[in-house]
């Protein structure tokens, strides 16, 4: 078991594998597009197995593959099967925009993954174009059926509230979970990178989503067994949950336990900050495991306090969300 400076204990690794992406969305991704890594810039799965099994042997357990997006990446069942195998990994999650997951929702399963987070902001058609600048609505929602019917659980979705963008459909994606057992959990919306979008405007506070949806029914807190950064609430009598996610009014910071790789081979003790750690170079130069392992220790020990973001700026970061591994 290791800890940081501020006595958290990091046993999340946090894994981007990829920095591509098939959808643009606006509050994501800059209307010019980004610089993409060259492929060679890229972890290889190997390295990636290797960080991870040095990880284990200092008490990290929950891995998170993300992008990007993952699925993109050949082999993703491979990688998955082969971190499964890991003494010490106890959880391995999928971040996934869910437009590739019908035809791969099998082969993940297969492979050992059992629960997915997918994001999505709307269910409207058009709107799903206009945010994701590409995409088609039913390519995620035939997998998300999918996942489902090859028992997939809890399958999470993530919604980005945005005021003027998709805030008119905050109860419609609650109401979900009156009947099914989908998680449904809204995020605030970070106010960072250059984005064309962001203004404190546009931001939704977690209050203003609750009180919006304690309009349609009472909330009732859910104990979760597991820690992270949502809190949990459910309709009364409702089959599924409601998270929120707060980074910005309800920050987890003194919870976090989560450390990130980023797919150019970078540890990054803090999603808001711009410090990383490069084990990529290590790793290429035929490092041992103890240099491994010092630079994972070292990454711990410098993660920040907090990170101090809040809706009134946007702070510029020079990696973008799917960069970074969202
Ligand atoms: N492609 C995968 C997906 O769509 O889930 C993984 C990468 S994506 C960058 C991960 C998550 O970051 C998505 O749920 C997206 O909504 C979220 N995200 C990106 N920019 C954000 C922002 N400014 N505020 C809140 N969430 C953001």
């Amino acid at each position: 078991m290791i800890s940081d400076s501020y006595q958290r204990v990091i046993d999340y690794l946090r894994i981007s594998i990829t920095d591509r992406c098939n959808l643009r969305c606006v509050y994501c991704v800059p209307n010019k597009g980004i610089q993409l890594f060259e492929h060679d810039e890229v972890l290889t799965y190997e390295e990636i197995i290797r960080i991870i099994r040095v990880a284990s042997t200092l008490g990290v357990k929950k891995i998170r593959i993300t992008g990007g997006e993952p699925l993109l990446k050949k082999d993703l069942p491979f990688l998955i099967s082969s971190i499964n195998r890991i003494n010490g990994i106890e959880d391995i999650s999928l971040t996934t925009n869910g437009t590739l997951l019908k035809k791969n929702a099998h082969e993940l399963k297969e492979s050992g993954l059992k629960r997915l987070n997918i994001s999505l902001d709307t269910f409207k058609t058009h709107r799903f174009r206009d945010i994701t600048r590409t995409g088609n609505i039913v390519d995620v929602l035939d997998g998300i059926e999918k996942a489902e019917r090859l028992g997939f659980y809890p399958i999470k979705i993530n919604m980005v509230p945005i005021r003027g963008i998709n805030d008119d459909e905050i109860e419609d994606f609650a109401r979900i979970t009156i009947n099914s057992r989908r998680h449904i959990r809204f995020i605030e919306y970070m106010p960072f990178g250059k984005r064309e979008l962001w203004s404190p405007d546009k931001y939704i506070s977690t209050q203003e989503i609750m009180d919006r949806l304690k309009a349609i029914a009472e909330l009732e807190p859910v104990k979760e067994r597991k820690t992270g950064p949502a809190r949990y609430y459910r309709f009364k009598d409702a089959e599924g949950v409601i998270g929120f996610i707060s980074p910005i009014t309800h920050h987890f910071c003194n919870h976090c336990n989560r450390l990130r790789l980023t797919s150019n081979g970078m540890f990054r003790p803090c999603l808001f900050s711009e410090t990383e750690i490069d084990i990529k170079s290590a790793l290429r130069k035929g490092c041992d495991d103890e240099e491994i392992k010092r630079l994972l220790k070292l990454s711990i020990e410098i993660k920040p306090k907090c990170h101090g973001l809040n809706h009134q700026r946007s702070i510029e970061l020079f990696k973008p969300m799917s960069k970074i591994g969202g």
